[in-house]
C-alpha cells in the first residue's frame, strides 16, 4: 500500500505544472524557450538586453519588450532580466512611498 504522503506530493506537483501553462506563460512561450534553448546551447544567441554572447549553460530569461509584453525580444541573461525587474520594483516603492502606501508585499516580478 503506498503512503499517503508521497502520493500527495505528487499531485500537488502535478497540479502546478498545469497551473504554469494555463496563466499567463502559456504553450508559445514554452515552445520558443526549447527554440531558443537550442540555439543558446550551440552558442549562437547574444543577450537581447546587454548585447553579450550567452554562453552555453548560463542561466537566462526569454525576455519581453518592455512596452509590448506579447512581444518576445529573445534570451536575455538572468542577471540582465532581472536587473530590469528590480529597476522596475525599486521605482515603483518610491512612487508608492511618496504616494504613502504601503508597497513591502507587491513581488517584484
Ligand atoms: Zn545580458
Amino acid at each position: 500500500m503506498p503512503s499517503p504522503q508521497v502520493s500527495r506530493r505528487k499531485r500537488a506537483r502535478d497540479q502546478r505544472r498545469i497551473n504554469t501553462s494555463t496563466r499567463g506563460y502559456g504553450t508559445e512561450h514554452q515552445r520558443l524557450r526549447k527554440v531558443w534553448a537550442g540555439k543558446v546551447e550551440h552558442g549562437e544567441v547574444s543577450c537581447a538586453r546587454c548585447g553579450k554572447w550567452i554562453a552555453p549553460g548560463t542561466p537566462w530569461d526569454l525576455g519581453h519588450n518592455d512596452t509590448d509584453r506579447s512581444v518576445y525580444t529573445g534570451p536575455e541573461h538572468r542577471k540582465c532580466n532581472r536587473a530590469t525587474s528590480a529597476h522596475k520594483a525599486a521605482r515603483k516603492k518610491r512612487q508608492a512611498h511618496q504616494a504613502g502606501t504601503e508597497a513591502r508585499h507587491s513581488r517584484s516580478w
